[in-house]
């Protein structure tokens, strides 16, 4: 619940602050739905006045009718075991500098759309408040919850990232991917739950508090692009050091989890050490419910209850280098998963290949890569005639789902294991840590990736990636 009044904060800034959400969370579990405020208070860094402010509304996707922004055929059953549910966001009053306005939803429900009474100039911040409220489905999925597990993932208004010349992001929830894109804020959250529960989070300062059967958690996460939480009144947690960073792995249904817990501590350790130093003082691992094997967040990574063995090892390897690969050196994950996804895969290979007691080599891991693709290769020229092996494709376009995982995750390692035999090993960690640092907290396109490891390599590498994401680099070949 918020009120319209208080003190307007207009005025201008510096163009390194960031934007900043405070946001209230009520959740009651009888239910399934949460009473929420947010405020935002944005800054316009683009070099356009605006007369509007976009979010998305991520949790529509959810909403009655549009399964097939968050399911396939092949992955309907796992995310509803229980016959299809529907959740979704309600928009209520909503302020503009404490002045009521009147925001509309689009069609489609997945933008909502706040007018500002005068233009924001560059370098001009502004003021939002709204209620909104939240159904969350049952539902094995980043928002959704089962008997063990209630996600919180994408389940606020987010503010579009507007591009100049194009404005603000006009994508939104597709089931293939990660259809997200979103900018560096500080952000400030307030969860109230029944005290039956655990919250699995990570954040930087945090104040709890107990009233009448229920927890309240405040917490701060400063320079994130995003925050999520998971629920569960079955949690046990084990925590760990990878040098000044925090780990904590919380887990239901584990036998060993020290070696999750393990894991993790040794891929903080690894990524900071070749990447550069994670920037965040903890780091959260949570096993949940999820229809995929993980799902990156800052600062928190969902493995999947379904996922077991060695693989659930891997998935915390690589959930974790996405931490430097979208959550600080963000991306348009819809326009250009390979940015983040190609580039964390190999990450999690470059793991394995300095971690023997894993029992996976980085040639074993670059062999399964190239025959899994050539066999993508033979199956889809048989069935289709061709194959489509680009890898810059935006996430509505790839037509399938092994399309999609083949060209980004597994035709992704290969070109970045021939990118290493093309400048030599000692160069590409050079890359990707002047890489890190160059971009931190910042949202990189393509073109930027090649120029910038074209320039620290020394070499032009233009012809190089353009062969691999264009797609003409077509069969690959064990050498
Ligand atoms: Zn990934």
């Amino acid at each position: 619940m918020i009120a319209c009044f208080g003190i307007v904060v207009t005025g201008c800034a510096k163009k390194e602050e960031l934007s900043s959400y405070t946001i209230k969370v009520d959740y009651f579990d009888d239910t399934h739905t949460a009473n929420c405020s947010m405020e935002v208070n944005y800054l316009n860094k683009s070099d356009n006045a605006l007369s509007e402010i976009k979010f998305h509304l991520h949790p529509n996707a959810f909403s009655a009718g549009e399964e097939e922004r968050v399911s396939t055929p092949a992955t309907r059953d796992k995310i509803y075991p229980n016959s299809v549910s529907y959740g979704g966001i309600e928009i209520g009053k909503t302020c503009v500098n404490f002045k009521e306005v009147d925001a509309s939803v689009s069609d489609d429900k997945m933008f909502l759309s706040v007018p500002l009474e005068k233009e924001l100039y560059p370098d001009e911040r502004v003021s939002v408040q709204m209620d909104f409220s939240l159904t969350l489905p049952n539902a094995f999925h980043r928002f959704g919850w089962g008997e063990n597990f209630v996600n919180f993932a994408n389940f606020y208004p987010i503010i579009c990232v507007y591009k100049d010349g194009e404005g603000f992001d006009k994508n939104s929830y597709v089931s293939n991917g990660d259809p997200f894109f979103s900018e560096v804020a500080n952000y400030e959250v307030t969860i109230s739950y029944p005290e039956k529960y655990t919250l699995a989070y990570s954040a930087d300062e945090v104040k709890t508090t107990s009233l009448q059967n229920r927890e309240e958690v405040q917490f701060k996460s400063s320079k994130v692009r995003d925050v999520s939480f998971v629920l569960s009144d079955k949690f046990k947690k084990l925590s760990g050091k990878a040098g000044k960073v925090q780990v904590d792995y919380f887990y239901y249904d584990d036998f060993n989890p020290e070696q999750a817990l393990k894991t993790g501590v040794d891929a903080v350790k690894f990524y900071s050490d070749k990447f550069g130093d994670y920037p965040y003082s903890s780091l959260a691992v949570v096993q949940t419910g999820f229809v995929h094997g993980g799902m990156e967040y800052p600062r928190l990574v969902m493995i999947s209850d379904s996922v077991k063995g060695e693989e659930y090892q891997y998935v915390i390897a690589h959930e974790i280098a996405h931490q430097w690969w979208y959550g600080v050196v963000g991306n348009d994950e819809f326009e250009e998963a390979w940015l983040d996804e190609s580039l964390t895969e190999y990450s999690t290979a470059l793991f394995y290949e300095n971690h023997p007691e894993y029992n996976l080599s980085y040639s074993q891991i670059i062999d399964d890569a190239m025959s899994a693709y050539n066999h993508f290769l033979q199956i889809y020229t048989d069935i289709l005639g061709e194959v489509d092996t680009s890898m810059l494709k935006n996430l509505s376009d790839f037509s399938t789902e092994p399309e999609y995982a083949n060209n980004i995750y597994t035709r992704g390692i290969i070109m970045f294991d021939s990118l290493r035999s093309e400048i030599g090993e000692k160069k590409l960690y050079a890359c990707l840590n002047g890489y890190f640092k160059e971009f931190k907290y910042k949202n990189v396109s393509s073109d930027e990736f090649v120029a910038y490891f074209s320039k620290k390599s020394g070499r032009n590498l233009e012809n190089f990636f353009s062969s691999w994401l264009e797609g003409k680099v077509k069969f690959v070949e064990n050498n």
